[in-house]
């Protein structure tokens, strides 16, 4: 299931002192940093670099990762998970691993696969390397089948694999909305059927007389059906299901809601843009007063060059914006989705504070 390049071949940008440790380094690699041995790399060397939420095999080479990540889930067996951590006032995501430099190339050497590698090669699938995601609660799910191929799943690049594009994209106008923390939920109608999709899964319709499930109970609730109806194309509305029950309810929601982020066009076979969705919302809201569709707060149009003028500076003023609260105040917010307002180009960042104070 796993889309994401979770663990792939990069080139150590930089590597950076610690002040009062003479044993560890920081190491810069794109826009991700990571405590390492000082040992370890030399500035261009490649590494092997395992992204935040990478969810490795139990093999030999990890086992001293047992103390502080080892995880026994549901969904994915035994692993080690790899979560975002703070040591010596220094922010470190993800896992760097150096590589062999032999007969002039790199050649990676673990339990699950050896051989010769080459800079920015995915190595997720050879490495058996799995997305660690808080698991749906059965009762939520009901029973499921495939995610519909004619609909395209929600999802965002994290900015810091994106620092080398982002110069492109200066002056580019961006909406910018607040990541809301609960699980993804789609609704459609394609022709005279209707649809509810949890992330991965398209939701059956739970039998007369069985009691109806979070995404079947909101769908019904908040009348996405009769919007769909009303609408009368063969379309989508995507966006995030929040409360009570749900991951934990992390935007401390007193009730379960919906708040739609995005619209796709089944027809075209294309996202909406920021524009077209938000008239899209303001038709349902004007067809009828019953129809009380949220969506996830909208907090500003900018431009990357508004926000900071110097490419360099950019990331760290974004990770500074995506800090802030959650939807009701009590505690932080996951971070900020950035919507390109003429093209299709998203990222998300999500907030170091957020990351840092998690949980599970
Ligand atoms: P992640 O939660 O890290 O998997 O990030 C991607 C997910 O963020 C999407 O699949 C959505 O479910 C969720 N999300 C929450 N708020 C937004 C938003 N404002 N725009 C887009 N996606 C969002
Ligand atoms: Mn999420």
């Amino acid at each position: 299931m796993t889309e994401r390049k979770l663990a792939t071949i990069r080139r150590v940008d930089q590597i950076l002192p610690i002040e009062g440790a003479d044993r560890i380094v920081l190491a810069r690699i794109g826009g991700w940093q990571v405590i390492t041995q000082k040992t370890n790399f030399k500035e261009g060397d490649l590494c092997l670099f395992f992204e935040v939420d990478s969810f490795l095999p139990v093999h030999p080479e990890y086992e001293w990762l047992r103390k502080t990540n080892f995880k026994s889930t549901t969904n994915l067996g035994d692993g080690f998970r790899l979560r975002t951590m703070k040591m010596r006032g220094h922010v470190s995501q993800g896992l760097a691993l150096p590589l062999k430099f032999e007969n002039g190339g790199w050649k990676l050497e673990s339990t699950a696969y050896t051989g010769h590698v080459f800079q920015d090669e995915d190595v997720t699938e050879r490495l058996q390397v799995k997305l660690y995601e808080k698991p749906v609660p059965v009762q939520m799910q009901g029973r499921a089948t495939n995610f519909p191929t004619f609909l395209w799943r929600t999802d965002q690049e994290r900015v810091q694999n994106l620092t080398a594009r982002l110069p492109e994209y200066m002056d580019e106008m961006f909406e910018i909305t607040q990541k809301l923390d609960g699980t993804s939920m789609t609704v459609y109608k394609k022709g005279s059927s209707f649809g509810v999709c949890s992330r991965n899964w398209e939701l059956e319709a739970p039998n007369l007389g069985e009691e109806l499930n979070a995404y079947f109970r909101i769908a019904a609730e908040a009348r996405l059906f009769d919007m769909l109806r009303f609408l009368d194309c063969d379309c989508a509305i995507q966006g995030e299901l929040c409360g009570p029950g749900i991951q934990g309810n992390p935007e401390g929601l007193a009730k379960a809601q919906f708040f739609m982020f995005d619209a796709f066009d089944i027809t075209e076979q294309r996202r909406l843009l920021p524009g077209e969705r938000l008239r899209m919302v303001n038709t349902i809201r004007n067809a009828d007063a019953g129809f009380e569709l949220l969506h996830c707060p909208v907090l500003s149009y900018r431009t990357l060059s508004s926000i900071e003028s110097d490419p360099t500076k950019l990331l760290d003023a974004l990770l500074t914006m995506a800090d802030g609260p959650n939807l009701s105040g009590t505690a932080n917010r996951e971070g900020v989705v950035f919507k390109a307002v003429n093209q299709a180009f998203t990222f998300k960042v999500i907030s170091n504070a957020y990351l840092l104070a998690e949980k599970e």
